[in-house]
């Protein structure tokens, strides 16, 4: 329990809320700030401009009772004034105070000590120009019963230009507990705001969080064994962005992993024909005494598969390590016509004995940079492949290279071209022919394979098994470059490599 809590509390949900209320209950205590600061002082103004008021009455009431009824004491409060109006209200405090201090007289809820001592203040507010203009003198006093603040106004009594005495007026700033009813409704309605604002928060932030939720899930849930499952969001915000990204991974990987099993698939598959044949040759040599020339006869087709599974084997090996990066690349600066020239020469007894002719175009110097090893490989597969499948009436294999200048907008680059005047590549082939284990026609291509047996350039006959051309591409791409296919309507075949000029 605690710990969900604490995981609650680390959430993004829980966190966006409470920045979210932390916003609001800012600007709500500011507002509420605003609107009560501004209540007290208007408040307080009315107050004093009371005052002020009533001062004056009192003052002109004062001259009028001071001379005509009381001589030298202070007048008496009269409880109205003349025209009947009432002269204080509810909780107003009044008093009289003689010249030595004495309360002479009061009204409202107030003590004889605090008013002389309020009239001490008052008087020591005095200025030495004015020290008896009827000016309001303020004090703020608290007053006990009802701990109400007060304004007080200290003003001279005078009779005959001579002071006698001194009043006191003193009014509540807030008599009805307006400014304590606007605090009690600004906290409750902050809390009640902010409460409801951090539960609808956390609410709408979890139902926001919801789709990153189911995302995590299913990420959790997929294994190797189901990765064809996807979260198809539908949404077209953030959330839903993501979930595509993620769904288009998923896509890669699943093809990717596709790939891979097929990889697998196809390199046993292709290892068991071999396999097969070796068992099958053998068992029946061995199921009786055979003549020595059988014996031979076997034996050369276990020697002949045995040299198919090596190359199928080390050509595995070969696009696994490019796969994985680790091919070992020798750059170096070369000549792609003298690579060209050192291969054709390589497979000219191959061709001479395929009955070919091997032929160059123009081959110029084309400097590139590359791995001369694998860049040898690379133009040998396209070769065998040129004699291997050039079965027609005088076949001919011809070899050029060039160099395709720098223009605007373009980079130059160095071709190798190999051309056949074979069957050429039906077009629905052709877009297949890099594919790892293609093969156009499979059955005619093993037995070929086949017939090359005992031929003295047995480590260069090609694979047979689908796999030339994939890492022809492989080792293309590697050195950033392209590889292309052309066949037109049973014209032959041509195959054109273009890699990086040297810098
Ligand atoms: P393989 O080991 O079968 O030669 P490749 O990857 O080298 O595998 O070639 C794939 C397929 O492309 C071959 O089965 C063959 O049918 C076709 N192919 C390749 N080169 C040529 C060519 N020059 N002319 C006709 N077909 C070709």
């Amino acid at each position: 329990m605690k710990e969900r809590l604490l995981l609650f509390a680390r959430s993004i949900r829980f966190r966006l809320a409470l920045w979210f209320v932390a916003i609001l209950a800012v600007v709500l205590v500011a507002f509420s700030v605003f609107v009560y600061a501004r209540q007290a002082s208007d408040l307080n103004r009315a107050t004093l401009e009371r005052l002020s008021l009533k001062t004056r009455q009192w003052e002109s009431y004062l001259k009028y009772a001071a001379r005509d009824y009381f001589g030298e004491d202070p007048p008496l409060i009269p409880a109205q004034t003349q025209d009947g109006e009432s002269f204080l209200q509810e909780y107003d405090i009044l008093a009289l105070v003689g010249l030595q201090g004495q309360v002479v007289q009061k009204a409202g809820p107030v003590q004889d000590e605090e008013i002389q001592h309020l009239v001490q203040v008052g008087l020591e507010k005095r200025t030495e120009e004015h020290p008896f203009a009827y000016n309001v003198v303020e004090a703020t006093a608290e007053d006990e019963t009802t701990s109400e603040e007060y304004r007080f106004v200290v003003a001279p009594i005078t009779l005959d230009r001579k002071v006698i005495g001194f009043f006191l007026l003193g009014s509540p700033v807030d008599p009805n507990g307006q400014l304590q009813r606007l605090l009690v409704t600004l906290v409750l309605g902050n809390v009640v705001t902010l409460g409801l604002a951090l539960a609808g928060g956390t609410l709408l932030a979890e139902r926001a969080m919801r789709p990153v939720k189911m995302i995590t899930r299913t990420a959790r849930e997929i294994g190797e064994s189901d990765l064809n499952r996807r979260l198809n969001l539908g949404t077209q915000d953030e959330l839903g962005e993501l979930a595509n990204t993620f769904d288009a991974m998923l896509a890669r990987l699943q093809a990717a992993f596709e790939r891979q099993r097929q990889f697998t698939a196809d390199a046993s598959h292709e290892l068991r024909t071999p396999l097969t044949i070796i068992g099958l040759e053998t068992a029946w040599a061995l199921s009786a005494r055979r003549p020595a020339a059988e014996y031979e006869r076997v034996l050369g087709v276990v020697q002949s598969e045995n040299e198919f599974m090596t190359r199928l084997v080390n050509n595995l090996l070969t696009l696994s390590r490019m796969d994985a990066g680790q091919a070992g690349f020798n750059f170096e600066a070369l000549d792609l016509s003298d690579l060209a020239l050192e291969v054709l020469e390589r497979l000219t007894p191959l061709a001479k004995q395929r009955g070919v002719s091997l032929g160059t175009g123009d081959l110029p110097e084309v400097k590139t940079t590359g791995d001369r090893q694998y860049l040898s490989q690379m133009l040998a597969n396209l070769v065998e492949n040129a004699i291997k499948y050039t079965n027609v009436e005088n076949p001919q294999v011809r070899v050029e290279t060039g160099v395709e200048p720098s223009g605007p907008g373009a980079a130059g680059f160095a071709w190798v071209r190999v051309e056949d005047n074979g069957p050429g590549i039906a077009p629905e082939s052709l877009e297949r022919i890099f594919d790892r284990f293609y093969q156009v026609d499979q059955a005619r291509t093993r037995n070929e394979s086949g017939d090359l047996e005992g031929d003295p350039t047995g480590e260069q006959q090609t694979s047979g098994s689908g796999l030339g051309l994939s890492i022809v591409q492989q080792i293309v791409q590697a050195h950033g470059g392209q590889v292309s296919a052309r066949s037109e309507g049973g014209q032959g075949s041509t195959f054109t490599v273009r890699l990086p000029l040297a810098s």
